[in-house]
């Protein structure tokens, strides 16, 4: 390394409807950067920026407070609530020029704040992207625990590489961040698109608390869409797994037909249902294949709207 100096971190809180913890948040936050800049692994200039998501509660007036009393604390807000993966994105790119590094943690401090120097080390060994992981779930609900992993199963199912037990608490560097902004797609699944920058990466494990105060802004009905934008978005399996039944219940139908005309045949059988019968299944199939098919061509098309970075590299040596 040629400049020895301490980088600069920023970290970006995405908040909503969150008045009840951001003081206590921001008291710890600052004390752990504090710290940091002490021992020389950040430099002064670092900061914390928390993004007002469109929050209807006093969170806006709370965060110009708190920035007017602290040199260390800044403050983005955003015009209207537009959920955390887009407040997060929004965070992330306004504060780019003015860092070396970012990490992005939620209001409530769940994810423990006391592993934020193993985040900056690794960025030091080279890493571009650090991911904080999960080590235990015994603080969720056997609920929550259940659909979480059901959650990861499905997405590599469908293909796509996510990191397991892995949220949003995450170390990106400049380099990563400039990468990420090629990525144009609207319907935002961070967790999906950063596998894809690339670059040396490494894991940070930490154990996740209860939220202290407030009550979670995920409520089910918005996991579960975000968990239907994360397969839809990446994947275009669903579609593929349609033209297969369509193809699978062809092969039978035209196998049913065979037995059933031998039958006919030999005198067996001469029932006309059964003809009925297999008609039906051949058509449905047909009909299922043909929209397969439509699909795949939807499916493409999907895929280059949203115009990602083809390659990324990551060295030219000249
Ligand atoms: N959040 C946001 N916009 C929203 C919903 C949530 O910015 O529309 C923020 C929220 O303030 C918190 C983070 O996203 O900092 C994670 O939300 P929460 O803690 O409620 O989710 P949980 O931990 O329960 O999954
Ligand atoms: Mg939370």
């Amino acid at each position: 390394m040629t400049d020895q100096s301490p980088k600069i971190l920023y970290l970006v809180i995405p908040c909503y409807n969150e008045q009840e913890v951001l003081d206590e948040t921001a008291a710890q936050l600052t004390a752990k950067m504090d710290s940091m800049i002490q021992s020389g692994l950040i430099s002064k200039d670092s900061k914390i920026a928390f993004v007002n998501d469109g929050s209807k509660d006093k969170t806006w007036e709370i965060i110009t407070r708190l920035h007017s009393d602290n040199d260390m604390i800044c403050g983005i807000k955003l015009s209207r609530n537009k959920g955390h993966q887009n407040a997060l994105l929004g965070g992330l790119m306004t504060v780019k020029e003015h860092c070396d590094m970012a990490i992005s943690l939620d209001a409530d401090l769940q994810d423990d704040i006391g592993v934020l120097d193993e985040f900056v080390k690794k960025y030091y060994e080279g890493c571009e992207v650090v991911y904080g992981v999960r080590s235990k779930r015994q603080t969720d609900t056997f609920f929550k625990r259940f659909t979480a992993q059901s959650f990861y199963k499905l997405m590599k199912a469908f293909g796509v590489e996510i990191v397991n037990d892995h949220a949003d608490y995450r170390l990106l560097s400049k380099r990563a961040l400039d990468e990420l902004e090629n990525f144009k797609e609207v319907n935002l699944f961070l967790r999906g698109i950063v596998p894809l920058i690339g670059f040396k990466s490494d894991k940070v494990y930490y154990e996740r608390h209860e939220r202290f105060a407030g009550e979670s802004k995920y409520p089910l009905k918005k996991m579960l869409n975000f968990a239907f934008d994360g397969i839809t978005s990446f994947s275009v399996k669903p579609i593929r797994m349609i033209s297969s039944l369509g193809g699978i219940m062809l092969i039978l139908s035209v196998i049913a037909f065979i037995i059933y005309l031998i039958l006919f045949c030999i005198g067996v059988c001469s029932a006309t249902w059964a003809f009925t019968l297999i008609s039906v299944w051949a058509v449905g199939s047909l009909e299922l294949l043909a929209i397969g098919i439509i699909g795949e061509y939807i499916g493409k098309a999907y895929l280059e709207t949203k115009a990602r970075p083809k390659f990324i590299i990551e060295e030219f040596l000249k």
